[in-house]
C-alpha cells in the first residue's frame, strides 16, 4: 500500500512474500515459511477470498471471480473486444460491474438465485425499481435462476442454467460473496465460527491475539467492508498495544451494513434492515417513477433507510437508524 521506505521510516518490519502457517497461541509466536518469530501481541487480519461455487471446475480466463488485481487484469484484457458477459450474483458489486461493462459496449446479463436483486439491502419494491432501471438500460436480468454447470470452451465458457437453458459467454464473472480463510485459525486453535470470533475489543478467545477486518466475527456478524476493516484495524492496534503497555482499551462500535453506489444516472443507498415480517416500509418520497426514499420501521424505531435515484439526506437519516 506504501513504498517500502515508508515502512522503514515508520519502524515497521515488513515481511512480504511470507505466509503465516500457524500461530502458537501459548508462546505468542508465528510459524512462517521462512522461520519463526515471537511477539507480545498478534493481530490477525488475513481477509477473505471469493466464494468459488462447485459449478466452476476451474478458474479460467473466461470464468473467474471478481476479486483481486490479477482478476481485474484478466477481465480488462477480455474486454478489449465486444463480448457476452454473465455476472453471477446480483449484489452491489455485480450490479456496478454490469453497469460499467454495459457502458463499454458489451452485452451483459446478471443471474441471481433469489427473487430480487440485492435482497439483503433493498425491499421488494426498491429492488424491483432497480431491476427495471437496469433492464431499461439493456441489462438482461435472470432472477430465481441458478447456474448449474460451466464448461471451458477455450475462448468462452458454456453455461447451463437451472431452467434447462444453455448459453455461451466470453466472460463469466463470479460475484457471490466472500469466504473466510479459517484454516490458519483452526490450525492454531483460535476459536472460529463464520470468522475468527472476537469481543467488542476485537480480542479473540486466545490471550493477546486480536482479529480485525473481513476475517473477524463480532456478534455473529462478519463484515466485508474496507471502511469497517479500517476502523477495526485502528481499534485492534490500540487494544493490542494496551494489552502490552497496560493502557486503556477501546471498543469497536459495530455499524449496520451499508451500500452506496452512484454511477451515471444510477444511484442507490441502503443502510440497516430490509422489510421483513415485523417491519413496515414508510415511503416518504416517491415523487416520480425513478425516485424512492423510505424508512424501514420496527416497533416505532427506524431500523433501515433506503434510497433510489437520490441520496438526499441519506447520511443524516442513516444516523437515526437504531439497532434492535
Ligand atoms: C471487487 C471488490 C470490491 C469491493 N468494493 C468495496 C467498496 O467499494 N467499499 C468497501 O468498503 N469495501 C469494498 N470491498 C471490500 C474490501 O475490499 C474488504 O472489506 C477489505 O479489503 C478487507 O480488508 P482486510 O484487511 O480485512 O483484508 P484484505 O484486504 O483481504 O487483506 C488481507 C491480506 O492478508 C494476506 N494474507 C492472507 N493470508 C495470509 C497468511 N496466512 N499469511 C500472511 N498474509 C496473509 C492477504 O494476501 C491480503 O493481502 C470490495 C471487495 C471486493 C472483492
Amino acid at each position: 500500500m506504501h513504498p517500502l521506505e515508508w515502512y522503514i521510516d515508520n519502524g515497521i518490519d515488513l515481511k512480504i512474500n511470507t505466509a503465516v502457517k500457524e500461530i502458537d497461541t501459548s508462546s505468542l509466536s508465528i510459524i512462517t515459511d521462512s522461520g519463526n518469530h515471537s511477539f507480545d501481541s498478534i493481530i490477525v487480519s488475513i481477509g477473505a477470498g471469493p466464494i468459488v461455487p462447485p459449478f466452476v471446475k476451474e478458474i479460467t480466463k473466461t470464468c473467474l471471480p471478481l476479486w483481486n488485481i490479477e482478476n481485474a487484469k484478466t477481465i480488462r484484457s477480455a474486454l478489449n473486444k465486444p463480448t457476452n458477459i454473465l455476472i453471477v450474483g446480483g449484489g452491489v458489486i455485480g450490479v456496478e460491474t454490469a453497469l460499467r461493462a454495459l457502458d463499454s459496449g458489451h452485452n451483459v446479463s446478471i443471474i441471481e438465485r433469489e427473487a430480487r436483486l440485492m435482497p439483503r439491502n433493498f425491499s421488494v419494491k426498491a429492488s424491483d425499481m432497480i431491476r427495471q432501471h437496469l433492464e431499461k438500460k439493456g441489462i438482461n436480468i435472470l432472477l430465481q435462476t441458478e447456474v448449474k454447470e460451466t464448461f471451458n470452451n477455450n475462448e468462452s465458457t458454456i453455461t447451463s442454467f437451472s431452467d434447462g437453458k444453455q448459453a455461451e459467454y466470453g466472460l463469466v464473472l463470479l460475484s457471490i460473496g466472500a469466504l473466510r480463510k479459517l484454516s490458519l485459525a483452526n490450525a492454531s486453535d483460535i476459536k472460529t465460527g463464520k470468522g475468527i470470533i472476537t469481543n467488542t475489543y476485537l480480542q479473540t478467545l486466545s490471550q493477546n491475539i486480536y482479529a480485525c477486518g473481513d476475517i473477524a466475527q463480532l456478534n455473529s456478524i462478519v463484515q466485508c467492508s474496507a471502511k469497517e476493516a479500517t476502523i477495526q484495524g485502528r481499534v485492534a492496534a490500540l487494544n493490542s498495544l494496551a494489552s502490552v503497555t497496560g493502557g486503556n482499551f477501546s471498543e469497536y462500535i459495530h455499524s449496520y451494513p451499508a451500500v452506496s453506489l452512484k454511477y451515471g444516472d444510477f444511484e442507490i443507498h441502503s443502510m440497516g434492515n430490509v422489510p421483513e415480517n415485523e417491519t413496515e416500509e414508510h415511503i416518504f418520497d416517491g415523487s416520480d417513477e425513478n425516485t424512492y426514499r423510505a424508512c424501514i420501521v420496527k416497533k416505532e424505531k427506524t431500523v433501515g433507510i433506503q434510497m433510489i435515484g437520490t441520496g438526499k439526506d441519506f447520511n443524516k437519516l442513516a444516523n437515526t437508524v437504531k439497532h434492535i
